[in-house]
């Protein structure tokens, strides 16, 4: 079964009745569990159980440390390129914004000037980014980048647009470890509002690619949702369905989840649904129950006083001291134009710091090729 019959089991109305159905005693029974079942997951999102926040968390903070220890890794995002050729209405990358002086696509030694920046400050693990322009970024232009990236980090990842299942084996072949691929929400009358051009105006294809690259062997697929997109808590069960089945079809890669929340969108995008700081918590801390051995990675999208707090509710990976423009690390690129703003603007140190003061250890390197022989894990 593929992951859009399973989501066709699980129509809106089915995943909202088990909201309306919540009662106190369901939220006590599935903090009483070990191993829990969506409908536990729809108690503990719910907002019955916001009286029950503090036990959630302690959870929460307990089954992190039994399958990650006390430790944080640390990666940097690198945007090689901000031409965009897709219109998705939230994003500041949008080929309607129309900022043609600020576009830039970094050429292959500017990459690798902004990856030695970045090697020196510490990082092991990088994520590259692109737009959706594969007629200017070809995939050969990735593969390439990849390849730079690799001379610099044990571990490289990318979050561009989706491919087919033998861009990513050539990817990973070159040592590519891990895809990011946001579905950004599963409710597919939103996902056709907000996605207007492009390959991503393209419901299935995208939702199948995560899949695509770890049948390609990808080591760690990270997915997510774009939270104020549409209804959080429906939107949140179906990713916690959308890990659950990777990490039973694709059990060879590690899964792990992002919770990006919308909050500086261009001026012709209105966030309906804001997910609150208090929600926010909920929802990390609920989603560790459900999904204890999952990675939860934790961007510069929110302030520092909130990531510090965050830290022991059930994430492990942390980016810092990050930019979101190409050429962002070095000065090439001082005017480029920037996917969204960054709430937190502390260093890579100073980050650090914060880690060590909540008693966790910083990671730099988590990943290491000889993990992995020939014939996988
Ligand atoms: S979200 Fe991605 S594909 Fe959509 S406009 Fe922004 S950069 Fe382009």
């Amino acid at each position: 079964m593929d992951f859009k019959s399973v989501l066709d089991e699980w129509p809106e109305a089915r995943l909202r009745a088990m909201f309306d159905r919540v009662t106190t005693a369901q939220v006590e029974a599935a903090l009483a569990r070990e191993d829990h079942t969506i409908a536990d997951l729809a108690a503990l999102l719910s907002p019955q159980a916001r009286p029950f926040l503090e036990r959630v968390a302690r959870e929460a903070q307990r089954l992190t440390r039994w399958h990650f220890g006390r430790t944080i890794s640390l990666y940097a995002p690198l945007y090689f390129s901000n031409l965009c050729a897709a219109d998705c209405v939230y994003c500041g990358f949008s080929f309607r914004s129309g900022i043609r002086d600020k576009r830039l696509t970094l050429k292959p030694d500017e990459i690798r000037r902004e990856c030695a920046a970045l090697a020196a400050r510490g990082f092991q693990s990088i994520l590259l980014l692109t737009g959706e322009a594969p007629k200017v970024v070809t995939v050969d232009a990735i593969t390439e980048a990849v390849a730079i990236a690799r001379e610099y980090f044990h571990s490289v990842a990318i979050e561009v647009y989706s491919l087919d299942t033998a861009d990513y084996e050539r990817l990973v072949a070159l040592g590519l470890e891990g895809v990011t691929l946001y579905m950004e929400t599963y409710d597919r009358d939103v996902y056709s509002q907000v996605h207007l051009e492009g390959q991503k105006a393209d419901y299935d294809y995208r939702l199948d690619a995560i899949e695509r690259a770890g049948n390609a062997g990808a080591r760690r697929l990270s997915i997510g949702v774009l939270l104020g997109l549409a209804d959080w808590r429906i939107d949140v069960l179906r990713l916690a369905l959308h890990a659950k089945y990777l990490q039973k079809t694709c059990w060879q890669s590690a899964v792990a989840l992002s919770f990006p929340r919308l909050r500086h969108t261009p001026d012709r995008f209105h966030v309906e649904h804001p997910v609150s700081d208090a929600e926010f918590v909920q929802l990390i801390a609920a989603m560790r129950l459900y999904l204890p051995e999952a990675g939860f990675n934790l961007s510069t999208r929110e302030p520092a006083g909130l990531r510090d707090r965050l830290i022991p509710l059930g994430i492990t990976h942390m980016s810092a001291g990050s930019s979101t423009k190409p050429g962002g690390y070095t000065e090439r690129g001082v005017l480029a134009l920037e996917q969204f703003e960054i709430e937190d603007h502390r260093g890579p140190l100073e980050v650090v710091d914060a880690i060590r003061r909540a008693g966790y250890d910083p990671v730099w390197k988590d990943y290491d090729h000889a993990f992995h022989g020939p014939d996988g894990p």
